[in-house]
């Protein structure tokens, strides 16, 4: 279904509230990297061009039920004044009779950001009475641009809906929804599905879903190991969830079945230890010896790996193929990343998710050649594992 989206909203004279992704690193009350900041600017400069009079909601950290000013959103506030070269207004608090005094002496194209919603219990809760107080600070006119957030039924992405008249997708939500929607639903072939990173038991529902849409998957990281244990390969120190190995054994029977490609690491770089230093080698995966642990996938995988994602269309990635942080493991992920790159360059659309995944295609210079980044990792995977996010069945239908 079709969502309304921010150029559909008459924005001029109207307080638009604007639920961003502000949930930023902070060093020494700073903000350490601002990118989720930047990546809103298009929907909020493009608010401020059609008059709007903008009232600005984030999330930011974990605190515990109430006000905790190591979470505050000052920092936030400030930095955004930075970027737009414009003057920001903050409210100490999200709701109540200051913040809707200073929403309402906004002008148009004026600024204001809320502080954290998480200081409120009821956010989490998407309690009834504090979205109704949310939705009092704007006219009826709702912007989601928190993609990050939208598989959360809070009161600052979902609740708040049902108080307003029209609620929009902001560019960045919009950007997210074209890129996985059409690679969920009708993508260009063939579409090689990557996963890594440390838990299958996070990913299994992607597995089952992309195993019914894409034409291969290629499997790396440490979640490779509960499929190589099932597989009755020798894992040695590997990380294994026990628990998951039975249910990875039944997937890859299932793909068997099928005929659907689903590639598990045929060689890899192991460690002795879980440590940077430790010592390493690298041998086929039949021939794991006792005590060490699989680190990073080996050189004849990256081909095999590299050689499918050459012949991609459509790629989706998610997680490490193994622990990029240290030095010795990084291989693998970094090639990865350069053949996604490589293969988007020769017309290939890619998607990459997730933290570690992102991380790395920076870390490897190439994540400007990829076609989209997802902010959120968390919504993305559900997005993948084809369930719906309520934050955007509950924006209004065109
Ligand atoms: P995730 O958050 O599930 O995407 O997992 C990312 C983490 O998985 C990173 O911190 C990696 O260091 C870690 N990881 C990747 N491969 C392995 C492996 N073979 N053994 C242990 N940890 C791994």
């Amino acid at each position: 279904m079709e969502k309304l989206t921010i150029d559909d909203l008459q924005l001029r004279g109207k307080r638009v509230f604007i639920r961003v992704d502000f949930n930023v690193p902070l060093q020494d009350g700073a903000v350490t990297d601002d990118t989720r900041i930047r990546e809103t600017l298009p929907t909020l400069r493009l608010a401020i061009q059609k008059g709007g009079r903008l009232v600005l909601a984030s999330h930011l950290g974990r605190p515990k039920g109430g006000p905790d000013p190591k979470y505050s959103l000052r920092p936030a506030a400030k930095k955004l004044e930075e970027l737009l070269s414009k003057p920001v207004g903050f409210a100490s608090d999200c709701v109540g009779a200051e913040a809707e005094a200073q929403s309402k002496a906004l002008s148009d194209g004026g600024v204001l950001m809320l502080e954290n919603v998480r200081f409120h219990p009821e956010e989490e809760k998407n309690d009834e009475a504090f979205s109704r107080q949310l939705a009092a600070l704007c006219d009826g006119l709702f912007v989601c641009d928190a993609f990050g957030s939208a598989h959360r039924a809070h009161a600052s992405v979902v609740g708040i809906t049902r108080f307003v008249k029209q609620a929009a997708a902001g560019r960045l939500m919009e950007k997210e929804l074209k890129y996985l929607g059409k690679a969920v639903t009708n993508p260009a072939r063939p579409f090689v599905a990557i996963l890594g990173g440390a838990k299958v038991s996070d990913k299994i529902e992607v597995v089952e879903n992309l195993m019914k849409i894409a034409d291969s998957m290629l499997i790396g990281g440490a979640m490779a190991y509960t499929f190589l244990k099932a597989e009755g390969e020798p894992v040695g120190k590997s990380l294994v969830e026990e628990d998951k190995v039975d249910l990875a054994g039944r997937l890859r029977n299932g793909a068997r079945e099928r005929r659907f490609p689903l590639l598990l690491p045929v060689d890899h770089v192991l460690g002795a230890e879980f440590k940077p230093d430790t010592a390493t080698q690298t041998t086929s995966v039949s021939a794991t010896p006792d005590g060490w642990m699989g680190l990073d996938i080996g050189p004849k995988t990256i081909a095999s790996y590299q050689q499918k994602i050459a012949g991609a269309k459509t790629i989706v990635w998610n997680g490490p193929m193994g622990v990029f942080e240290m030095p010795a493991f990084a291989k693998g992920t970094l090639e990865i990343a350069k053949a996604v790159a490589a293969a988007t360059t020769a017309g290939a659309t890619s998607i990459v998710g997730g933290g570690d995944s992102v991380a790395a295609v920076h870390q490897s210079g190439v994540a400007d050649k990829i076609s989209h980044i997802s902010t959120g990792g968390g919504a993305s995977l559900e997005f993948l594992a084809g369930r719906k996010l309520p934050g955007v069945e509950a924006l209004t239908n065109k």
